[in-house]
């Protein structure tokens, strides 16, 4: 399913093919939580270059419910994307937003934390939401322990995940689907090693890095990176979960890493924040009150084209909607436009100069 066209330094540009399309790596995958991308049209997500979406299995499952997105014709026609779509496996939802949830072999029992229903969610049961949903690309039930962790809680948990990933290989998805293993193993090598080569026993079309961006320094999780990824297999899509600013982005580029996903384009947006090419700028400070500037000088989407600085402040400030998907969209195009330029310049053998211009403008924090 996967293709690799080219390299720049450890960099790489490929393609993974699905059944419902292409998708040209590096890739950034916006966050449609419970099936929608907060405040956008899925008419912007076409604009801005969206090549596939996230879906959340946990929230998914709660509300409305998989069997009900099932008989809606699976979340592609229940939500009119028709591009490809990534689950969760829930797992990670299940540790950091539900209530009592008790870890066994079998899997996770845990409280929703709308109703308060108990719920058991197991390996097997996370497959059979994910083909109920029937995402493009299905994530396996994996134990995500937060860092820092002592060795014997990592090493614990990755052969736990193992266990796990074995369970959900003997669940038969839709043809169409395709499930990727999860490397766990926090910031030791050796235990990502360990993870690794039994996921690879098992054979997935692609290999995720999970347990990431939980609570270590940013250093630490280049590093690994750095000295990780170049040993998972070439031949298959890299994925790493959850990660992040756009410079860590950019860092798992450099590191070799295809796909990536990150809710802070978007919740940050919410908060008023902008992603700009000389820094984040909070559209709050008193400064913008009368900037008749675009948001991002730098940037030619349709939000930087059209409105002022003081504008979109005055919409935060009175709380107008229009305001957070103005953000959200400029966000999203930024990162789009990031990972696409990143591609090219990884084509044209150049990415390090790419990264180097980028971070130099990008870490300048024009605005603070
Ligand atoms: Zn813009």
């Amino acid at each position: 399913m996967f293709t690799l066209e080219a390299t720049s330094g450890q960099a790489r540009a490929g393609t993974i093919k699905t059944a419902h399309g292409e998708i040209k790596t590096p890739i950034f995958m916006p966050v449609g939580t419970r099936a929608s991308v907060k405040g956008l049209w899925q008419e912007d997500l076409d604009e801005l270059g969206a090549q596939i979406i996230l879906g959340n299995t946990y929230h998914l499952f709660l509300r409305p419910g998989h069997e009900l997105i099932e008989r809606m014709g699976g979340l592609h026609k229940f939500m009119t994307w028709n591009k490809p779509i990534l689950t969760d496996s829930g797992g990670y939802q299940v540790f950091s937003l539900a209530d009592l949830n008790k870890l066994t072999e079998e899997g996770v029992t845990f409280q929703s934390h709308i109703d308060g229903t108990k719920h058991l969610l197991t390996p097997e049961k996370s497959m059979e939401i994910q083909r109920a949903l029937g995402s493009d690309i299905v994530m396996a039930f994996d134990e995500c322990p937060k860092l820092p962790s002592t060795r014997e809680v990592l090493q614990r948990s990755l052969q736990l995940t193992y266990r796990w990933a074995k369970r959900c290989k003997t669940v038969e998805l839709k043809p169409h689907q395709h499930l990727f293993g999860i490397v766990q193993g926090g910031l030791e090598l050796d235990l990502r090693r360990e993870s690794l080569q039994g996921l690879k026993e098992l054979d997935f079309p692609g290999y995720a890095l999970g347990g990431l961006s939980v609570g270590e320094k940013n250093e630490e999780m280049v590093e690994l990176c750095k000295a990780f990824v170049p040993e998972m297999p070439a031949d298959k899509p890299r994925y790493l979960m959850g990660v992040g600013k756009p410079i860590d982005v950019l860092n798992g580029i450099k590191a070799g890493l295809d796909m990536f996903d990150c809710v802070l384009p978007t919740r940050n947006a919410r908060n008023g924040q902008f992603l700009t090419h000389a820094g984040p700028l909070n559209i709050k400070k008193a400064r913008f009150v009368e900037d008749p500037l675009p948001p991002d000088p730098q940037c030619d989407c349709r939000v930087c084209r059209r409105y002022s600085r003081s504008y979109i402040r005055h919409l935060f400030n009175v709380g107008e909607y229009l305001a957070g998907q103005l953000i959200t969209f400029h966000n999203l195009y930024f990162y789009m436009q990031m990972v696409k330029n990143a591609r090219t310049a990884i084509i044209a053998g150049n990415f390090d100069d790419y990264y180097q211009t980028f971070y130099n403008h990008y870490t300048s924090n024009q605005w603070e």
